[in-house]
């Protein structure tokens, strides 16, 4: 069951039943692409035709932020919970683990995949930790990162450069990445290497994760100050008329 925010059908369920339904995609053995919309990403969808399309081929869409599910609260179809992303993806590892499922990380700067990886690894021994590599590529090594991938065929692959050059990755490669499932998942290497601290769960709970990236990292104001902007444009838009 999905609902409608800003033209975006996202998936109206508990974490547990995202976790549940991406594992579902990993078993299958068949190409899914789940992305992490957050109101900033529905926002650009709304004025680009282009990344509006990349959203609408996705397999899945899950609620990251607290943005979102209020947005939804006027839909008749209401999204019970967030599903973030990073909390999305640590949560499969315990199933791939005992699955023995292979993982490929792509992103992130140079050294920060390889450390994500090895901590994946070391606390999951099951995970098969395949291959990495960093961020920052031009075309040419994007087809040795792509024939690499062909090569390793990853169960799971992340794929975290930042939105919405991570989509637009996994869209314009969907066809020839023998993988089950390709998140985009943002600055989730960061926090699986270590290197960014996911706000105290109790501000998790309350829905208050950005308030904290705010006081830590002040330079997202300018990008958060598009979450209003997107609840306006949210009641002006009749999206349960589709
Ligand atoms: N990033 C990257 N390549 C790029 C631009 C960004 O690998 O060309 C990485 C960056 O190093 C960081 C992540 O993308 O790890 C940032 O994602 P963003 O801040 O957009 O994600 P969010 O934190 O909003 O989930």
């Amino acid at each position: 069951m999905t609902t409608r925010v800003l033209g975006a059908d996202i998936y109206a369920h508990t974490f547990r039943e995202s976790v549940d339904k991406i594992f579902g995609y990993l078993k299958s053995g068949k190409f899914h692409s789940v992305y992490t919309p957050n109101p900033e990403m529905l926002m650009l969808a709304s004025k680009s035709a282009e990344f509006s399309a990349v959203l609408k081929r996705a397999d899945l869409l899950l609620a990251d932020g607290i943005g979102i599910v209020i947005a939804a609260r006027r839909n008749k179809v209401k999204i019970p919970e967030r599903s973030p992303g990073c909390d999305t993806i640590e949560a499969l590892f315990p199933l791939m683990n005992n699955a023995k499922m292979s993982l490929y990380i792509l992103g992130a700067s140079p050294g920060v995949a390889q450390k994500a990886l090895e901590r994946v690894a070391q606390k999951y021994p099951n995970i098969v930790a395949a291959g990495c590599g960093d961020g920052y590529f031009d075309d040419e090594k994007e087809r040795i990162i792509i024939k690499e991938i062909q090569r390793l065929k990853p169960n799971l692959l992340l794929v975290g450069l930042g939105s919405p050059k991570q989509e637009n990755f996994i869209h314009r490669h969907r066809k020839e990445l023998p993988v089950s499932v390709a998140v985009g998942c943002g600055g989730t290497i960061d926090v699986l290497a270590g290197n960014v601290k996911r706000a105290p769960s109790v501000f998790r709970k309350l829905g208050l994760e950005w308030l904290c990236r705010l006081l830590s990292q002040p330079s997202r104001a300018g990008r958060m100050l598009q979450i209003p902007v997107f609840l306006i444009k949210v009641l002006m838009t009749n999206d349960e008329k589709g």
